[in-house]
This record gives C-alpha cells, structure tokens and sequence, in this order.
C-alpha cells in the first residue's frame, strides 16, 4: 500500500513526501481507506504508530472538499485530545500538512493565554486541536460555533476518560451536528469508551493495530 493510492492531491503528496514518509503505516495502511471513504471508525492503536498522520490527512481531504462557505467561520474539523503535550503535537502536524492548502489550525489548549486564544478563534481556523476543558470553556464564551464542523477526532478516548472528561466529550459531541464524520482512537477499550463509542459513532469499522 502507497501513500499515492489514497488519491491525495499534488500539495498534500508533497508535504508528506517532504516529511519523509515514504509509506503509509500499518494503522494508516488500514484506517486511510476507510475515513477517506467518509466512515465513522473505531482505531485501536497507540502513540507511536502514525494515528496522527492517520486521521489528519483525511481532514485535510475533507476540508479541500467542502463548498465554499462565506458566512460560517468556525472549525470544519474538530480534534480532541486528553492533554496539551498531545494537543500540541497533534498541532504541529496539522500544520505541516496543512499549511500549503491555506487551512487555517487553531489551538485551543492550555498553556497559552486566552487572550491570545480567543484573538486567534476570532481570525477563522478550518482545524481546531482542543483539550475537552479548554474547548468548553471558549465554546462558554462564545469564541467559536461549531456550526461548520463536520469531521470530529477523539484522540486518546481511554486517556480522556481516565482524566475525568467524559462529560466535556459529551457536551462537545452534543454541540456537533449529527451527520458528522465520527472517529475515536484508543489505546484500549474498556467499558465506558465502548459505550461513548456506541452511542456517538454511525456504524463505525473497527481497526486494530
Ligand atoms: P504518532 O503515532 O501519530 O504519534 O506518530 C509517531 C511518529 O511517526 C511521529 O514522529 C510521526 O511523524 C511519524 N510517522 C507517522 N507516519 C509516518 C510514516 N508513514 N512514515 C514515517 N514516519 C511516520
């Protein structure tokens, strides 16, 4: 399997090739078909075997492939992750990709004034990488609608429930539009995250690396 398989434009082939990879890996290997299509998934996987990669390119697929939309500014995609390490490596990748495109990542997490948050959500972004506390808290404030959104990424859902943010995640979810594009990735799958998984995914195809 190749990265060239995946039908992914000349500017997002070269941003991958200028990241050095040369092939996909076994989780994007299995999963890329799959969230290209437009399926909810289940990703059994962990840091370490490229599930970054896996679910940020196709967003910035999804993203490219939206209409225009003049009067809406908030995200298009949505990620979430349990803390702000994660967060921000998460970031830093979406911004490799997307970059080149003119897709606008926007970092809502902590460690970063909210000041600062607040002005740069007020500027427009297309990509939202979020801790589930931090985002409520600038969802509370208005500082961004999730009108726009359509593709939404729970990252680590194990680690989030283990830190106790299973009722931000809900309310986050509640405030997505229904006939979103749905993907959870999880080390593992203990009972609470299948449930969550049960109640917020369409039919979703389960991956396990
Ligand atoms: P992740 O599991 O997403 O945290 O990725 C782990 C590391 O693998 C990161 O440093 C990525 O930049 C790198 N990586 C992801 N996909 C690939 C790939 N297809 N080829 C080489 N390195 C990759």
């Amino acid at each position: 399997k190749l990265f060239e398989d995946c039908g992914f434009s000349p500017v997002l082939m070269s941003a991958i090739k200028k990241q050095g990879y040369e092939k996909p890996t076994t989780i994007q290997c299995q999963a890329l078909p799959i969230i290209l299509s437009g399926r909810d998934i289940i990703g059994i996987a962990k840091t370490g075997s490229g599930k970054t990669a896996a679910f940020v390119l196709p967003m910035i697929v999804h993203i490219m492939d939206q209409p225009e939309l003049e009067k809406e500014d908030g995200p298009i995609g949505v990620i979430c992750a349990p803390t702000r390490e994660l967060a921000h490596q998460i970031y830093l990748e979406a911004k490799k990709f997307s970059k080149h495109d003119g897709i606008r990542v926007a970092a809502v997490y902590g460690g970063m004034s909210k000041l600062d948050q607040l002005k740069e959500l007020k500027a427009g972004s297309e990509i939202v990488v979020a801790t589930p506390g931090r985002l409520i808290d600038m969802l509370k404030m208005k500082a961004l609608t999730m009108t726009r959104a359509t593709y939404l990424v729970l990252d680590e859902a194990d680690r989030m429930f283990d830190l106790g943010f299973e009722p931000q995640i809900r309310s986050i979810v509640g405030q997505i539009r229904p006939d979103r594009q749905t993907l959870l990735f999880s080390a593992t799958m203990p009972y609470k995250v299948e449930r969550l998984a049960r109640e917020i995914l369409g039919d979703p195809i389960r991956v396990t690396v």
